[in-house]
C-alpha cells in the first residue's frame, strides 16, 4: 500500500471529515514519524486484553460496547517540541486528544479517550527516561513513561534501595505520572502518591510549556538560551511544592488542562528496618471495632502506613476464582463466606499493616497496635513467616516496602472473562461510616447478582473504600448489572453525603453533578478555568465532567 495512505478509523474525531482526518495523519506523520501515528482502524488493533499487554486505544474492560471508548488513531511523540507541535496541530484542526502514559489505568478507562474518535497521545511509548535521582533530597524526576516497576528496577541496579524505597500500587505495571496525577495510593508511608509529587512540567492546551513552583524561578546555571524544556531547573524544584503565588499543581490533577511532560516524586529514605503483619478479625461485625481503633493510631501515626482493611472476599479471589469455592450462581451467604475464611485461615475482615524503623522502634509499635487490636474477641496476629502460603500476605510484605508486583491481578479472574469497574467512595474513619458503606454497598452489589469484593484503604484521615465491581466483559447481560451498579451505588452515596475520589469514564459526568453544592460552584470553576486555558476545547474534553463550552454533554451522555 502507499506509504501516503491513511486508513479509515473505526471512529473519527468529532466533526471531522475523512478528508480533513486523512490530512491531519499526513501533518501529524510528519511531527512523530509515521511510525509513531497509527490510525485504529480494525478490530485487529482491538485485541489488547490484557493488563500485562494493554490496549492503547480503548477501554479493555469494555463495559459499554467494546468500540465505545475508543480513540481513532494512537500517536506517540518522542520529544517535548513534539508534544508541542502536536497540540497545536490539534488546535489547528480543532482534533481532541487524550493524552496517557501507560494506559493500564484499568478499571478507570484504560488507554482510552472520554470521547470517541479521539487522539490518544501515548505519552508512554517514546518518553520514558529517569532523569535524576536525586539521593540527598530523595527524589526522582521522571518522564511518563516510567513505571513504577522501572523506578524500582533502577534503584536495585543502581544498589540505591539501602538508601531509597518508592511506593507502589497494588499494581506495578502503570506510570508513576499516570497514576499519581490520577491521585493514586499505595501503602508505605509516602501512600499518598499526589501529596508526595514536588515539581511538574506542563504543556499547556497552547501549546506553551510551564513549570510548577519553584521550577519558575530560573536556575543561573542553565543555557538561557536552550530550549526551556532543556533548561536545567531550579534545584530546589523537587524539594519544596509551593513556590510562589497561587498554587497551581492541583488543576492539573486529574485535569483536561495539560499534558504532564515531567514530574518529581519524592522517595522515602530507608527506614533502617521494616515489618509487616496480618490481623484477621473472625467476624463480620468487627469491622465496627476495628475502624473505631485504627483512627487514633493512623492519626496518632502510630500506624505509619496506609494500612488496609481486606474483605474475605478479595483475599479469596486473590488465590482462586469463584469456582473454586462454589458451585452457586447466588452471591455469596454469610456462612459460606464464614467457610471460606476458615478455608483460608483468615477473617471476615484482614487488616494488612507494617511497621518501619529501627528495631526497638518496631517493637514499641508493636506493642501498641497489638495491644489495641487483639482487644477484638479471637483477633489474631500473624507475620509472613508464620504463613508461608498466604499468597496475599507475602505480597503484601513487599508492597509495604515499595517492591512492585502484579499479583493482585488475579482478582479481576473471580468471574470468566473477568473485568472490573471500581466504585471508590471516601469515608470517615469511623465504626459508624465503614460499616453504613460496607452494608450499602454490598446490600447493592447483591442486588445485582454480584458478590461485594471491596477494601478500606486508610489515608491520613480518611478511607479511601474501594469495591471492586468484578464482571464477565464478554457477557453483555454482566456489562450491564456492573453498569447498573456503579450508577446506583453513586446515587446511594450522594443521597448519604458520600462522594467519589476517581471514577470510570462512563460514569464521570455523574459524579461531576454530585459535588453540587452551590449551585455546581465547583463545576463551573473548572468550566471557566478550561475555556480560558483551552479555548478551542481540545484536551481531554469530557474528562472528570468538565466540557468545554463546544460540547453538550448530552450528546456524549453514556
Ligand atoms: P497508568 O500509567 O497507570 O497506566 P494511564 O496512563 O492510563 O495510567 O493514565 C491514567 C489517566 O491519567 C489518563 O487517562 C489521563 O487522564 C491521565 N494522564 C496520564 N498520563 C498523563 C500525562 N502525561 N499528561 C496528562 N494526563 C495524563
Amino acid at each position: 500500500p502507499d506509504a501516503n495512505h491513511v486508513r479509515q478509523p473505526l471512529t473519527l474525531p468529532p466533526d471531522t471529515s475523512f478528508e480533513r482526518f486523512q490530512e491531519f495523519m499526513h501533518r501529524i506523520g510528519a511531527i512523530v514519524g509515521p511510525e509513531n501515528a497509527t490510525v485504529i482502524a480494525s478490530d485487529a488493533e482491538l485485541q489488547h486484553e490484557d493488563y500485562l499487554d494493554p490496549s492503547k486505544a480503548h477501554d479493555m474492560y469494555y463495559v459499554t460496547s467494546k468500540e465505545y471508548f475508543v480513540s481513532s488513531a494512537v500517536v506517540a511523540p518522542r520529544s517535548i517540541p513534539e508534544v508541542q507541535d502536536v497540540v497545536r496541530l490539534c488546535n489547528e484542526f480543532e482534533i481532541p486528544l487524550w493524552p496517557f502514559s501507560i494506559g493500564r489505568n484499568v478499571g478507570y478507562g484504560g488507554a482510552a479517550p472520554r470521547v470517541p474518535g479521539s487522539i490518544g497521545l501515548d505519552m508512554g511509548r517514546n518518553m520514558k527516561t529517569i532523569l535524576d535521582v536525586n539521593v540527598d533530597g530523595a527524589y526522582a524526576l521522571l518522564e511518563p513513561g516510567v513505571t513504577f516497576i522501572d523506578l524500582h528496577d533502577y534503584l536495585v541496579k543502581n544498589n540505591l534501595r539501602d538508601k531509597l524505597w518508592i511506593d507502589v500500587p497494588d499494581l506495578g505495571g502503570g506510570s508513576v505520572i499516570g497514576n499519581t496525577i490520577e491521585r493514586g495510593v499505595g501503602y508505605t508511608p509516602y501512600g499518598d502518591h499526589w501529596m508526595m509529587h514536588c515539581g511538574m512540567e506542563v504543556v499547556l492546551p497552547d501549546g506553551t510549556l510551564w513549570r510548577s513552583g519553584m521550577g519558575g524561578l530560573p536556575n543561573p546555571k542553565a543555557d538561557a538560551n536552550a530550549p526551556p524544556h532543556e533548561q536545567i531547573p531550579n534545584e530546589t524544584w523537587g524539594l519544596f511544592n509551593y513556590g510562589f503565588g497561587p498554587y497551581n499543581d492541583g488543576i492539573f490533577s486529574q485535569s483536561s488542562l495539560g499534558v504532564v511532560v515531567k514530574m518529581g516524586i519524592w522517595l522515602m529514605a530507608n527506614p533502617g528496618g521494616y515489618q509487616s503483619y496480618l490481623i484477621t478479625l473472625p467476624r463480620d461485625k468487627d469491622l465496627h471495632a476495628a475502624l473505631e481503633i485504627i483512627r487514633p493510631l493512623r492519626v496518632g501515626m502510630v500506624l505509619q502506613n496506609v494500612p488496609t482493611m481486606r474483605h474475605i472476599l478479595l483475599d479469596a479471589a486473590v488465590m482462586g476464582d469463584r469456582k473454586s469455592y462454589t458451585n452457586s450462581d447466588k452471591p455469596l451467604t454469610d456462612e459460606e463466606m464464614d467457610a471460606i475464611a476458615a478455608k483460608l485461615n483468615l477473617g471476615r475482615w484482614n487488616f494488612y499493616g507494617a511497621v518501619y524503623g529501627p528495631e526497638p522502634i518496631r517493637d514499641v509499635m508493636l506493642q501498641v497496635i497489638k495491644g489495641a487490636f487483639l482487644q477484638i474477641e479471637g483477633a489474631k496476629y500473624y507475620e509472613p513467616e508464620d504463613m508461608p502460603d498466604n499468597l496475599v500476605l507475602q505480597t503484601r510484605h513487599d508492597t509495604l516496602q515499595g517492591i512492585p508486583s502484579t499479583t493482585e491481578l488475579k482478582w479481576v479472574d473471580w468471574l470468566p472473562n473477568g473485568a472490573h469497574l471500581f466504585f471508590s467512595p471516601i469515608a470517615k474513619v469511623s465504626g459508624a461510616d465503614g460499616v453504613a458503606q460496607y452494608e450499602v454497598t454490598r446490600r447493592r452489589c447483591e442486588e445485582a447478582g454480584l458478590d461485594f469484593i471491596g477494601t478500606f484503604v486508610v489515608g491520613m484521615r480518611e478511607m479511601h473504600h474501594i469495591v471492586c465491581i468484578v464482571y464477565d466483559r464478554k457477557d453483555p447481560a454482566s456489562c450491564k448489572k456492573a453498569l447498573w451498579l456503579l450508577r446506583t451505588l453513586i446515587d446511594d452515596a450522594a443521597e448519604r453525603g458520600w462522594g467519589e475520589y476517581r471514577t470510570h469514564l462512563s460514569v464521570m459526568d455523574q459524579i461531576a453533578k454530585t459535588y453540587s453544592f452551590n449551585d455546581c460552584a465547583q463545576l463551573k470553576l473548572n468550566e471557566k478555568i478550561k475555556e480560558a486555558l483551552d479555548p478551542k476545547g481540545i484536551m481531554a474534553p469530557g474528562k472528570n465532567g468538565v466540557w468545554p463550552k463546544k460540547y453538550k454533554a448530552a450528546d456524549w451522555s453514556v
